[in-house]
């Protein structure tokens, strides 16, 4: 290899490839040559298959008999600090490189040259014959002023099928022409002025502005309230890396969250930035991968994997929301992206800003200890002021059975409809009713592949496992007693909610947000601009509702059931109930009208319950976290979940009382193993579920250790073995 990187042909070269192969394998360089970091398509066995070329090659065998690069992709090559951090991240999260490979190109036909397709403009031929579909797609094509749309585009538009557009074509009126797929990204202006900021605003702008010019690494937390503008604060961050000619990342837990956020960004920059998350097409993918690389994307939005995209000079990475679950991916790579976030920037110089109105305990800790920067914004923008927020005390309500409105709240959204105002009524449960008992014998009808009951949903009239996803008809009679007619539901979901609601308010629209109402998140993103220009009094949602949308008109939130999250047995339930309650409740008053939450409790004197309802948020995170440090638990202490399946419990168990049995690596660095014992859920898709919890000192090596471990192990079969190091859920 020469001193630029570069193997002459023929020279050996090692290859990472997407297989799930324990080693790089040795290549010859094909003719021309390559440069370390070239994606290729290398021959293994009868298949050809993605690599990147990863170094020297190793040799050790007959040079005669190793085979060439196929072909040298047409893409920038993964550049070295890309290479350092897939590696530090596959030794984090105890991750074989090809999955990690695997994660850093998930856009198809990477190595495809620019394939071509069709766009549609304004012709200056006219139709014969206007009907209204007609004069419909040329309006639109006017309103844009001779802007290009692909001919899907057009026709949603318009309102009208493809074959109206053809129909233009062929006329002349609308004319069709080749353009290659994967185009830069229009232009972001930072200089475009901005909005007017408070001088809280301003004040935290300079900080991450100052510090951004560092071109140095760092992480700020930015606490505020919701509506106290820290996403105003963060797009200032990001026009000055597009000042600096650097790309911008920002991280977003939700994709519904990303219509009313695209919109604000093409506000303040004239444009739209690139999207990464899973609802975005295939030919998307491929042209964000392929932009960010070539430095032609300034910007991304994305969800948690848009973190592995091959950025050429990535300044600033935000994550929303930080605090938000959705970041620790939880099949595949185990990896949190807030934390990763940080590696990555670590890596190569960038800034990071985790904003939150409630931050997670990670990273209030880590700002505590001065690791991260610290800004707050502690009023919200404008006239708009914090929600009051009050208990319901459900012990002195007079409740019928069967139902969960209290007299008390009944009597606050009757206020409201009445003031034309907006309510909001939260249940973090999907489907209609949690159980389904047999009041004859009973039984509570559970999944045939987990150790989890069915939920109905009314919605789609089937049973539904929340594990699995299988469903069933609900039974007439009684699968185990076969007594007909007495199956009941037990519990409220949110479509029984939203039915009471109807009930209870005769004369007011009802609306459901839940994220498995709606076939696609376009239609989710409709519905909720719907309820956002105030079509519906009484919105009843899950926790899809408590991250980041604006309802303007909304000023009341009834929590049905504040203690629910209490009772996990998860050393992080105070956290998380506390979090969503305080998210939640963000969600009244966000414009000019005071909002109050309500929170039906039993337990109105439960700590967590009096530091939500008190706002004294300092004092909560302080308390929780002393009991964490005595306890040793994260992030005062390390944990990794290990946790071992099979269709057999017996073998699975065997397997797991070994590894209790031969913790020496763990011991040597101070680590304790927890178990074996059935994981909380027991069964999921007919395979049983073992757990082995490890528990180290801060600072102690626990990747090293669990590598030490499970090297010896020979997983028969069937069995299979997951690390789950920082767990954030226990299942
Ligand atoms: P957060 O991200 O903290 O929830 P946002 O940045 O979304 O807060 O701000 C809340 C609302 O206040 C938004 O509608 C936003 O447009 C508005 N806002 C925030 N800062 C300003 C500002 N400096 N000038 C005008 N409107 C602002
Ligand atoms: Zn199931």
């Amino acid at each position: 290899m020469s001193a630029n990187g570069f193997f002459d042909q023929g020279e050996l070269v090692s290859v990472l490839t997407t297989q799930p192969l324990d080693r790089t394998l040795d290549y010859k360089a094909p003719e021309g040559g390559c440069f370390q970091g070239a994606f290729v398509e290398v021959p293994l066995g009868p298949r050809k298959v993605l690599g990147v070329v990863w170094g020297p090659g190793r040799g050790g065998f007959d040079l005669s008999k190793a085979r060439s690069i196929i072909r040298v992709l047409e893409v920038a090559p993964m550049r070295e600090e890309m290479r350092l951090f897939l590696g530090k991240v596959a030794d984090y999260t105890l991750t074989p490189m090809p999955a990690m490979l695997r994660l850093a190109t998930r856009a198809p036909g990477l190595g495809d040259p620019p394939s071509m397709r069709k766009i549609y403009r304004l012709g200056s031929g006219e139709p014969d014959r206007m009907t209204d579909a007609r004069t419909r797609v040329l309006e639109v094509l006017r309103d844009y002023g001779g802007l290009a749309f692909t001919l899907k585009e057009l026709a949603e538009q318009a309102g009208v099928t493809s074959s109206v557009v053809k129909g233009l074509v062929k006329l002349g009126a609308v004319r069709e022409e080749d353009s290659p797929r994967d185009l830069p990204y229009p232009h972001l202006d930072p200089e475009l002025p901005g909005k007017e900021l408070s001088e809280d605003q301003a004040r935290a702008v300079a900080t991450l502005q100052t510090g951004l010019r560092t071109r140095d690494y760092g992480t700020t937390l930015l606490k505020g309230v919701t509506g106290s503008g820290k996403t105003e604060v963060y797009l200032e961050a990001v026009a000055e890396t597009l000042r600096m000619g650097r790309q911008a990342l920002v991280l977003l837990p939700e994709i519904a969250l990303t219509a009313e956020f695209l919109t604000r960004v093409e506000a303040r920059f004239g444009a739209r930035p690139a999207e990464w998350h899973s609802g975005a097409t295939m030919t998307e993918r491929r042209r964000v991968w392929r932009m960010v690389g070539q430095g032609d994307a300034q910007m991304v939005i994305g969800a948690r994997s848009a973190l592995f995209l091959p950025f050429r000079n990535l300044g600033l990475v935000v994550v929303d929301e930080e605090h938000d679950t959705s970041y620790k991916q939880e099949d595949g790579v185990h990896y949190s992206a807030r934390d990763m976030a940080v590696l990555r920037a670590a890596i190569c110089g960038a800034r990071v800003i985790l904003a939150s109105a409630t931050p997670s305990l990670e990273s209030w800790a880590n700002a505590a200890a001065d690791k991260y920067d610290r800004l707050d914004l502690t009023s919200r923008f404008g006239a708009a002021v914090l929600p009051k927020m009050k208990p319901i005390d459900m012990r002195a309500e007079q409740m019928q059975p069967g139902t969960w409105i209290s007299p008390s709240l009944r009597q606050a959204v009757l206020q409201r409809i009445e003031r034309s105002e907006q309510s909001l009524l939260f249940i973090n449960r999907r489907g209609y009713a949690p159980v389904t008992l047999c009041r004859a014998c009973g039984e509570q009808i559970a999944c045939d592949h987990c150790d989890a009951r069915m939920v109905e949903h009314r919605f789609l009239k089937r049973l539904m496992c929340h594990q699995c996803g299988e469903t069933k008809p609900m039974p007439e009679a009684c699968p185990s007693c076969g007594v007909e007619g007495k199956m009941a539901p037990v519990g409220p979901g949110i479509e029984r909610l939203a039915e009471e609601a109807e009930a209870t308010f005769p004369d007011a629209k009802v609306a459901m947000l839940s994220s498995d109402l709606f076939g696609s998140a376009r239609a989710l993103k409709a519905k909720i601009e719907e309820i956002a220009q105030g079509d519906a009094d009484i919105i009843i949602g899950t926790q899809l509702v408590a991250k980041g949308h604006n309802f303007p008109k909304l000023t009341l939130v009834g929590v049905i059931d504040a203690d629910l999250s209490l009772h996990g047995a998860d050393l992080r339930a105070a956290e998380r109930t506390f979090q969503l309650m305080r998210q939640v409740s963000g969600r009244a008053g966000r414009a000019d009208k005071p909002g109050l939450a309500l929170l039906q409790t039993f337990q109105p004197e439960h700590p967590v319950i009096r530091a939500i309802l008190s706002g004294d948020e300092e004092g909560f995170w302080a308390a929780e976290a002393a009991g964490r440090q005595a306890a040793g638990v994260p992030p005062y202490g390390r944990m990794a979940g290990i946790v071992l399946s099979g269709p057999e419990v017996g073998p699975v168990f065997d397997i797991g009382n070994a590894m209790a049995r031969n913790d020496a690596p763990l011991r040597d660095i101070g680590a304790q193993v927890f178990g074996p014992a059935p994981a909380p859920i027991a069964r999921i898709r007919g395979r049983h579920r073992v757990r082995l919890l490890v528990k180290a000192p801060k600072g102690a090596p626990i990747q090293d250790a669990i590598a030490k471990w499970i090297a010896p192990l020979r997983l028969k079969g069937d069995i299979r073995l997951t690390v789950d190091i920082d767990p954030q859920n226990f299942y």
